[in-house]
């Protein structure tokens, strides 16, 4: 079968390797169909210092198949089901597991794709609680897009930030995955929302997509469009990925208690926030990464009731380093696929 390795920083190989052997009990062989991109890929990718794993290293994190093989004492999958998988391995059985929140785990033995081999194989095994089903309907491409993207929107706009309808959000870089994601999950509940897109041609998709306001971030700054927009008031929610560049303004832009929620930093880790203005105006920060099996199932129901990510390329398996190149240059609008 084929398995696509990390050898050394930036070098990817698609080799032959031997399949897994018949799943064990507790576990089932999955057939992958379909991955999808990530900025955790691009890291991993570029090569990390501190990152404790070991090269080779099978890549993807993100991914969608269907039962190969069940193990002799699983229920509830059989050969030919859809399904997506969760990509930590979580332990299963500490109070954090227990209790639904998986991406709290308190003895996690790695992200697939980037501590430990990933997705990009034709078969794997793996324990059959991280197997999630897929809903009728959903095609492979967009199921492959609930394991980080959809359920990273879902916890962070719900679990974290707890998005009510009727509420203004401003969504940072709306031509990302997850920016998209966030864009249209909003939407979908009845808010406002307000977007940064870095240029144009994204501004007219992100329209598209039902964003009520677009601010080109290279033609003016957008704590002061959000301020005219939202005439002073500012927003109740700030969805954060950009991090260095946009993090102050972002609290500037939040309203009083206003909620400011972020998985990401790309444009750098650090910056230097205001105490004062922090307790004065009730500032709510969540820090959110990954999410909960629950926040997966809950964004392939989404799927199944129509609402889709936005795809916005489709590479082979052997291309897989050109779709990171894309990713990295943020020249994307939407998910990029690889596709078996
Ligand atoms: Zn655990």
């Amino acid at each position: 079968m084929r398995a696509l390795t990390l050898v050394a920083d930036r070098k990817l190989e698609l080799v032959e390797a031997p399949a897994p052997p018949p799943p064990a009990a507790g576990e089932v062989q999955i057939r992958v169909r379909a991955l999808a991109l990530n900025h955790i890929d691009v890291w991993g990718w570029r090569g990390m210092a501190f990152a404790k794993r070991k090269l080779p290293l099978v890549v993807g994190a993100e991914a969608a198949g269907e039962i190969a093989a069940a193990g002799p004492d699983v229920t509830g999958f059989k050969p030919g089901d859809p399904v997506v998988m969760y990509g930590a391995l979580t332990c299963g059985v500490c109070r954090a597991c227990r209790e639904g929140r998986d991406n709290l785990c308190e003895d996690v033995h790695g992200l697939m794709g980037f501590h430990v081999d990933g997705f990009a194989r034709d078969l794997l095994n793996l324990p059959a609680r991280l197997a999630v089903p897929v809903p009728a309907g959903v095609a492979f491409r967009d199921a492959a897009c609930a394991p980080i993207a959809f359920s990273t929107v879902e916890h962070m706009l719900f679990d974290n930030a707890k998005l009510q309808p009727g509420e203004t959000i401003l969504v940072h870089a709306g031509g990302s995955g997850i920016g998209t994601a966030a864009i249209k999950m909003a939407k979908a509940i009845g808010c406002t929302v307000i977007t940064t897109v870095g240029d144009d041609a994204k501004a007219e998709k992100a329209r598209a997509l039902g964003a009520d306001h677009v601010v080109n971030y290279r033609t003016g700054r957008f704590e002061g469009a959000v301020r005219k927009i939202t005439a002073k008031k500012g927003v109740d929610v700030v969805f954060e990925h950009v991090g260095a560049d946009t993090f102050n303004g972002s609290l500037l832009v939040l309203k009083r208690g206003g909620r400011l929620v972020t998985c990401g930093a790309t444009s750098g880790p650090s910056a230097t926030i205001n105490l004062m203005q922090l307790f004065q105006q009730q500032y709510r920060i969540f820090g959110s990464f990954g999410a909960s099996m629950r926040n997966i199932r809950d964004g392939l129901a989404k799927m199944a009731g129509g609402l889709l990510p936005v795809i916005d390329t489709e590479v082979a398996l052997a291309d897989f380093e050109r779709g990171l190149a894309r990713l990295e240059s943020r020249q994307v609008f939407g998910k990029i696929i690889v596709h078996f």
